[in-house]
């Protein structure tokens, strides 16, 4: 069965920036699930390997809220930390790697299943069929039930999801990030009706803080835009992402209830054709060729 992911999917990545009690995380996983986000973006090394744990305290205070959601999460970059003091960061797609890291995440979300997990960046050492027999082990195991990829090309997860199918690939979109329309990656996303998962839909906060041109111009585009609709710029940026014909899953960073709702708001907007390209256009600079 194909994984069911909420159309706005809570991301966790700074969470421990977000200095939040056990019994307040509590509060705002409900909150977010009472508003119909029902799924959770994780990785092993978001917040220098702590943001499972610290989601995990909330699930293990009331584990009833564990059958209430689907849990993503990511592995494959080992990134130098206090206690890994590797020479350089590097990525590893191994068995034994890979294997290690989704217990610490099964133990770290205190859950007995991961509804996804996904190769976080392309591993240049990655061995496909290998990979593959990895993947069906641990779902055979029924510590995994779906598989995906993040940051791939459309050649590497072309080559990964010949060997096993592969639920989606995380990508970077927003206003102020445009590659994933022109790299094949959003096109292989909608030819195989998978629905791609888009980071920073926000460009991590750059929409509203960048002081460089395009991020200027961008602002000045879009709050012309945001306010003949009578919506806010975050939610005209949701809405741009969600016009695209490949069904994308935007992954808020908010750490706010607000935030989540301006997400949600975007549910219920349809972006004219011009006023998507007129954003395009603001992005880039230039008009169309
Ligand atoms: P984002 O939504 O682009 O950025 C979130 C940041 O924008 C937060 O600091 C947030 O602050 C700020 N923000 C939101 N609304 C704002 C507003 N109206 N005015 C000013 N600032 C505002 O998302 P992101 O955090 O960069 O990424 C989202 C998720 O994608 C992550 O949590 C992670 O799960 C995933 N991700 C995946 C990858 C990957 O390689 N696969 C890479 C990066 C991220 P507040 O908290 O104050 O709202």
């Amino acid at each position: 069965m194909p994984i069911q992911l909420s159309p706005i999917v809570a991301g966790l990545w700074r969470i421990a920036d977000w200095n939040l009690t056990v019994a307040e995380r509590v509060r705002w996983i409900e909150q977010t699930l009472e508003l119909g986000v029902t799924s959770f973006d994780h990785a092993d090394i978001y917040g220098d390997y702590r943001a499972e744990g610290l989601f995990g305290e909330a699930l293990a205070a009331v584990p009833a809220l564990r059958h209430r959601m689907q849990l993503v999460t990511k592995c494959g970059i080992r990134l130098r930390s206090s206690d890994r003091p590797y020479r350089v960061n590097h990525y590893d797609t191994s068995a034994a790697y890979l294997r290690t890291q989704v217990e610490r995440s099964l133990s770290q979300l205190r859950t007995e299943q991961l509804d996804l997990v996904l190769i976080h960046r392309p591993d240049y050492l990655m061995d496909a069929a290998e990979l593959a027999e990895t993947f069906r082990s641990m779902t055979a195991e029924g510590k995994v039930a779906h598989w995906g990829v993040s940051n791939h090309s459309v050649s590497q997860f072309d080559l990964l999801n010949r060997h096993y199918p592969l639920a989606t690939n995380q990508l970077e979109l927003s206003p102020l990030a445009l590659h994933a329309l022109d790299d094949g990656t959003l096109d292989q996303a909608q030819l195989l009706g998978l629905r791609p998962m888009v980071w920073s839909p926000l460009a991590g906060g750059r929409l509203f803080s960048g002081r460089d041109e395009q991020a200027i111009r961008l602002r000045t585009e879009m709050s012309q835009i945001a306010s003949r609709l009578g919506i806010s710029i975050a939610t005209l940026a949701y809405a741009w992402i969600l016009r695209h014909p490949s069904h994308p899953h935007p992954i808020t960073g908010s750490g706010r209830i607000d935030g989540i709702k301006e997400a949600l708001d975007a549910l219920s907007v349809r972006l004219d054709t011009e006023d998507w390209y007129a954003i395009w256009t603001a992005s880039q600079g230039h008009p169309v060729p």
